[in-house]
């Protein structure tokens, strides 16, 4: 569904897009929300915000559980919203 066309310019991860700001190298969401994910990191910001969500993502010691994590807060946020897309 997410239309990657004609983002030359910095692609960065959902999270920075959405912020507009540029994505750093050591954004801790970059690996997490990808440009795809753009509609998932748009309803988890709306449900707890970005710096909760990095304050929690920096609490988990494992790459595994922070994935597990991220899962399902985008699968929270979706279904909470009403309308949630079937997200892989
Ligand atoms: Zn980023």
């Amino acid at each position: 569904m997410a239309r990657c066309n004609g983002s030359s310019d910095g692609r960065g991860c959902a999270a920075c897009n959405y912020h507009r700001k540029s994505c750093e190298e050591d954004c801790i969401l970059a690996a997490y929300f990808p440009l795809e994910k753009a509609k998932g990191y748009e309803a988890v910001n709306q449900l707890h915000g970005f710096s909760i969500l990095s304050e929690k993502l920096k609490k988990f010691d494992s790459e595994s559980d922070r994935k597990e994590f991220v899962k399902s807060v985008i699968w929270d946020a979706l279904n909470v919203d009403g309308c949630g897309p079937t997200l892989t």
